[in-house]
């Protein structure tokens, strides 16, 4: 390994996205390295959705939802690659307020440079029958750039990219610590015998296991795991094996959103308390145990509102963790703690295009930035208090899909 070599631990999708990003730019003295096996995404972004929404409170998540949204259309440019469609997006209004809101988002996206109109009841229940019902609807917000990703996919393409402009992916390879001399880092300790591999640069992309290497090392993570239920109808007779081709729907008042997944229907909710995790080492996958009482009432309003769900309960369930921030924002840049430690954490599939040209970017010196760095500074809570921390990351979370 020589002084030039980027070490990346993770390669779910934020980190194949940074040495992706690292090989476009040029440098493919890069090295990821990640205890999972390459065919399995035993993370965060194997068990995700992949629903692909840019317009969002925050200019900043915006930016990076549409460069991300660019980047993932143009991977097929390389050659074929079945991992986004940009099917749109609706937001469906139940109510009034949430109607004259659409409106409103109307200007907000406007100003963000994302593209959408209100259409009426009729016109949603038309783009996406089995996901909008029509006692219910009252119009809808539609985004027609927005779209969904197979995020295995779209992380296996953008391996396989990387790969082929020189970084190295190293599966099987847990690293068990940072090697930290006097504040600065020299490399991890890493595979089943923990050998010293030497870097003076070392980004962490490790997801929901972020904090687990980082405390060691005295960085403290300001970000808080939480567990999100998501449910699949069994294969329907009408469907064939296209990916999707309606929009995904979020329904933002209910906190529920759903999609086409091929041949099912799939649908997630943020309508019930969250259930916060801390990780361990020792946790194998960002899947936990589902247990439908510790979701209240939010599985059964979710399957009510939704056609699809309506008629027939759930085939399959699942529990994944994932990461949130105190402002939603991720956390990416240089550790403040510790020299050479680079953290890429608490990133969606939404962003993580732009989070890895971002980083890339940064790492490389060369100026060209999507977005302030101090707005992802991972330090930026160091003056706040843990408790301070999770309470309000925590407090995000039924509210994730208001743009406002
Ligand atoms: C149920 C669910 C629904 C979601 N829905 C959406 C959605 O619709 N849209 C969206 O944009 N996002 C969604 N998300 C969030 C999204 O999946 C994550 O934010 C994103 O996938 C995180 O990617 P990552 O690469 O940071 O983490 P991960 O995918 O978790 O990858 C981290 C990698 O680090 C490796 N690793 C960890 N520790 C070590 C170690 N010590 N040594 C070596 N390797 C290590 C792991 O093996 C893993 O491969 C959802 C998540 C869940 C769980």
């Amino acid at each position: 390994m020589t002084a030039e070599e980027i070490l990346v631990i993770g390669a779910g999708v934020v980190g194949a996205s940074v040495a992706y990003h690292l090989t476009e730019l040029g440098h493919d003295r890069v090295t990821v390295l990640d205890m999972r096996e390459r065919a399995v995404l035993p993370g965060s972004t194997g068990l995700a959705p992949g629903f692909i929404g840019q317009l969002s409170a925050t200019a900043e998540l915006t930016v990076l939802a549409k460069d991300s949204v660019a980047r993932y259309r143009a991977l097929s440019d390389d050659g074929p690659v079945d991992a986004f469609w940009q099917v749109g997006c609706l937001e469906v209004a139940t109510t009034r307020a949430r109607l004259e809101q659409a409106h409103r988002d109307v200007e907000h996206g406007r100003g963000l440079g994302v593209e959408a109109r209100v259409i009426d009841a009729a016109e949603a229940v038309a783009l996406a029958p089995a996901l909008v019902d029509a006692e219910r609807a009252l119009g809808a917000l539609h985004i027609p750039s927005d779209g969904a990703a197979d995020p295995a996919a779209l992380t296996h393409a953008l391996i396989a990219a990387g790969e082929r402009r020189g970084a190295r992916f190293r599966f099987d390879t847990p690293v068990l610590a940072l090697e930290v001399e006097g504040r600065r880092i020299v490399g991890v300790r890493a595979g089943k015998n923990g050998t010293l591999l030497r870097a003076d640069r070392v980004v962490l992309a490790t997801g929901i296991w972020g904090p687990v290497l980082a405390a060691e090392a005295g960085v403290r993570l300001p970000m808080v795991d939480v567990q999100h239920p998501y449910l699949f109808t069994a294969e329907r007779p009408e469907l064939d094996d296209t990916p999707i081709d309606t929009p995904i729907v979020r329904y933002p008042d209910q906190a529920v959103y759903t999609r086409r997944h091929g041949r099912r229907y799939g649908l997630g909710s943020y309508a019930h308390a969250p259930l916060p995790l801390t990780p361990s080492p020792t946790l194998a996958s960002a899947e936990v145990t589902y247990r439908e009482s510790d979701f209240g009432t939010a599985i059964a309003e979710a399957t009510a509102l939704v056609p699809a769900f309506q008629e027939a309960s759930p085939d399959a369930r699942l529990n994944g963790v994932f990461t949130l921030t105190p402002d939603e924002i991720p956390l990416v840049g240089p550790a403040a703690e510790v020299t050479g430690l680079w953290i890429a954490e608490a990133c969606w599939v939404t962003h993580a295009g732009g989070v890895g040209k971002q980083i890339a970017n940064m790492l490389l010196g060369t100026g060209d930035l999507l977005v302030d760095p101090e707005r992802l500074a991972p330090g930026r809570f160091a003056a706040w208090s843990d408790e301070k921390i999770r309470e309000t990351a925590l407090g995000h979370y039924q509210g994730i899909y208001d743009v406002h």
